[in-house]
């Protein structure tokens, strides 16, 4: 049997020159102030917080929020020199555009939404190396900007580990870095660092209880940070792209006729307009204020297919969707009754056009699949999340591959996902009937 080759923590070189090259990008157009609140209850900022975060000898674990994607950047940034190995989505490890440096930074590929024998084991060389692990257990960049669940939880590993756990929020880099925005925006981001968990309380707690604890420690609501901070988010064209994650008028109710022009936010049908203004929150020109800002309305839009799901017992949607897929190896799924080989694919691969059914009783997509007709069935109760880039595609996992759908209809991203993850509450639900 041959062993296995351990996992290595960074390269310094590599990593030091990543990392500087990759904070001078990200830095060059916003200001990060860091916080560190240090155990004996002393708050530095500034450089004095590198300073200060130096002095603690690794191993340790570091978790965060994750609501942009520069999330990566600031952690690097506050704890440099400290080499720090993340695990990111296998999905970005294998085929983002940033794919080259991930690996090169060593970072440990997880397979989304499920647990990833091989990345516990890559975790557990890290720590043992004295190495330095990092982790945001919302699994996925948060679309509205107000923390949620915590589908990649690492309360096991902390518990088992009894390491220090260092909590990183990050608040305001969502306004200026957004996954619904292409260009970047310039403001204020706070990076907030204090130790959440100690050995020893981590001794005498459940994983229950730590897992209670790291979502109270990273929880982020943008939108209130920013009514306690005043900070403002400046540029032209602040709602751009906001047409792919809103699609639901507030005033009659109407979908998909919401589009954006500079920074308004208009409803085609009733003339219904928000502005986005630079406080990130809603200026509505009705005398009625629908919503103080975006992260309610798309709350509200989910509340909104929640109740459709459950009024309708017969409740079906069709979307038309371009399918590519990602797999690692070559390997078999379930789909229905029957399984389903998938080839290994180079990247993520064109794989055919088709539709997606999607009902109570589980989504089908019935299609073209590398040049035959096939139907492939999903679980209902396997897709709980469904993450997606807004305006683009979103994605369904089964065990390691990934079926990304590209909706011919871009906008449509944002719906399917909420009316999936609402069939799945609403179903689950229905299982364990609420005591
Ligand atoms: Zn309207």
């Amino acid at each position: 049997m041959s062993r296995r080759t351990k996992t290595k923590r960074p390269n310094p070189f590599v990593y030091y020159f990543f990392g500087f090259i990759v904070s001078f990008l990200s830095f060059a157009k916003r200001r990060v102030l860091f916080t560190y609140r240090t155990p004996d209850g002393r708050e530095v900022h500034g450089s004095k917080v590198r300073e200060e975060l130096v002095k603690v000898k690794p191993p340790y674990i570091i978790v965060g929020n994750h609501h942009s994607l520069y999330d990566y950047v600031f952690a690097i940034r506050a704890f440099y020199p400290r080499r720090i190995t993340f695990i990111v989505a296998r999905k970005l490890y294998l085929a983002s555009k940033f794919h080259f440096f991930v690996k090169m930074a060593r970072a440990i590929p997880k397979n989304l939404f499920q647990p990833d024998i091989q990345t516990i084991r890559q975790s557990f060389d890290i720590l043992g190396n004295e190495g330095i692990l990092a982790l945001y257990p919302e699994g996925q960049i948060v679309i509205n900007g107000i923390s949620k669940d915590m589908p990649e939880s690492c309360a096991k590993l902390i518990k088992k580990m009894k390491l220090p756990v260092f909590a990183i929020r990050t608040s305001g880099a969502y306004f200026c870095d957004s996954t619904w925005r292409k260009y970047l925006k310039h403001g204020i981001i706070d990076i907030d660092i204090s130790v959440a968990l100690t050995p020893e309380r981590i001794k005498e707690m459940t994983v229950e209880e730590i897992d209670e604890a790291i979502g109270k420690a990273i929880y982020v609501d943008n939108f209130a940070e920013q009514e306690k901070s005043g900070y403002l988010y400046k540029g032209s064209n602040r709602a751009k792209g906001l047409e792919n994650i809103l699609y639901r008028c507030p005033s009659c109710g109407i979908e998909f006729e919401i589009a954006t022009h500079k920074n308004s936010i208009i409803c085609k049908y009733c003339g219904c307009t928000a502005e986005y203004t630079e406080s990130a929150h809603l200026m509505w020109n009705k005398s009625e204020n629908y919503y103080p800002h975006i992260g309610e309305w798309y709350n509200a839009q989910r509340l909104a297919e929640r109740k459709a799901i459950d009024a309708d017992s017969d409740y079906e949607i069709f979307i038309p969707v371009e399918l590519r897929i990602l797999s690692e190896t070559n390997t078999v799924i379930p789909s229905g009754g029957v399984e389903l080989a998938v080839k290994k694919t180079r990247g993520i691969e064109k794989c055919g056009k088709g539709v997606l059914h999607i009902r109570k009783c589980g989504y089908t997509y019935s299609g073209d699949f590398f040049g035959e007709q096939k139907e492939i069935e999903f679980d209902v109760m396997k897709v709980r999340y469904v993450p997606y880039t807004p305006g683009d595609n979103f994605q369904i996992y089964v065990q390691d591959v990934m079926f990304a759908f590209y909706t011919i209809d871009r906008r449509y991203c944002a719906k399917a996902a909420l009316v999936m993850e609402s069939i799945y509450a609403s179903q689950s639900e229905k299982q364990q009937p609420a005591i």
